[in-house]
């Protein structure tokens, strides 16, 4: 084993935090080496529970995460936070970043708090995240809480590389309500409303009742759980220890389940990597590029279908293979 696969399983947080730079890191030698130490902590991988945590800005997330990580490191978890910040692809800004966060947790020796990757397409940060999860649970953190923006794609991103996907709203906010896309209830195992303290605490109660009416229209995602509501206050504490109490009973209702549904997740990861994979070969081959720059104007004018515009990039990608 390399030294630092070693240091990794021991427990280092400095090799841990070393490794994810070497995983984020696009360099060719970089990913051999990363793809290298992957393949070597696998065996101490997968004894965590992966829980994702979504929700708009500032519903509370960190606030949030900062008290059930608190709670839990007080409870004897060691508790690993990682990110998938949408806005961080386009701009290198990002809305999950900016701020202090966190400050409590981050300064737990139990707890390890890592901002998402920047850079890239959604598609890269989701697979760094993924990958930075694996050396989190090689080093031995008993859970991991993947968070992002509740704003499209990447909440599906995340959803495919936890157990548990978690939606935290703001009391209030019908509105939102009807905003929040159907797809994100799909995904949701548990929605927990956020700030149900103070003047807040009705309005808290009467939101949670709206999402169980509003859940109760969605197909559950697996059999043996139900998705529930609940309401906390991050800022109190209050509700805190009722939220990672139901996430043990989901953990216990689909223990049965939980093999099948990690292994489709790497099917899925799987296919994901061939398609980008191949789609990184093809756009690096000039001469295929250059064809599929053509046909794209020709593809916006509608002189070209689309269909045969892709089948004309792919033959030739593969007919530079070939020759
Ligand atoms: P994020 O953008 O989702 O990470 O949200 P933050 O954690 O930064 O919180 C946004 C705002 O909501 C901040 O001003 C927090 O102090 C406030 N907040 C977070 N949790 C609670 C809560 O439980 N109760 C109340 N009253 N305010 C909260």
């Amino acid at each position: 084993m390399s030294e630092l696969a070693r240091q990794v399983v021991d427990g280092d947080r400095r090799a841990l935090a070393r490794a994810i730079t070497l995983v984020e890191s696009t360099r060719a030698d970089h990913r051999a080496e990363a793809e290298a130490l992957l393949a070597e902590v696998l065996p101490a991988v997968g004894g965590a529970v992966r829980v994702g945590i979504s929700g708009a800005p500032g519903a509370g997330k960190s606030t949030f995460i900062e008290a059930l990580g608190t709670h839990l490191v007080e409870h004897a978890h060691r508790v690993a936070v990682l990110a998938v910040d949408p806005s961080s692809t386009r701009s290198g800004g990002s809305i999950l970043g900016d701020k202090t966060r966190m400050e409590q947790l981050t300064r737990s020796p139990h707890a390890f708090v890592r901002p998402s990757p920047t850079g890239g397409t959604l598609g890269a940060v989701a697979r760094r995240t993924r990958e930075a999860l694996l050396l989190c649970e090689a080093a031995g953190f008993d859970v991991v809480l993947v968070e992002t923006v509740g704003v499209g794609q990447s909440e599906v991103k995340v959803a495919a590389m936890v157990d548990l996907f978690l939606v935290l709203v703001a009391p209030g906010g019908g509105d939102e309500l009807q905003g929040l896309k159907r797809g994100i209830m799909e995904l949701a195992d548990l929605v927990v409303v956020n700030k149900a303290d103070g003047e807040l605490a009705s309005v808290a109660a009467r939101t949670a009742a709206d999402y169980a009416a509003a859940l109760h229209l969605v197909r559950p995602r697996l059999q043996a759980w139900v998705p529930r509501v609940l309401t906390c206050s991050a800022l109190t504490g209050a509700g805190i220890s009722e939220v990672w109490d139901a996430v043990d009973e989901f953990r216990t209702a689909i223990a049965g389940e939980l093999a099948g549904v990690r292994a489709s997740q790497n099917r899925e990861w799987m296919w994901s990597e061939v398609t980008d994979s191949l789609l990184d070969a093809l756009t690096a081959d000039a001469g295929t590029a250059a064809l599929a720059r053509r046909l794209e104007g020709e593809v916006a004018t509608g002189t070209v279908t689309p269909t045969a515009a892709a089948r004309a990039v792919v033959a030739s990608y593969l007919d530079g293979r070939s020759s």
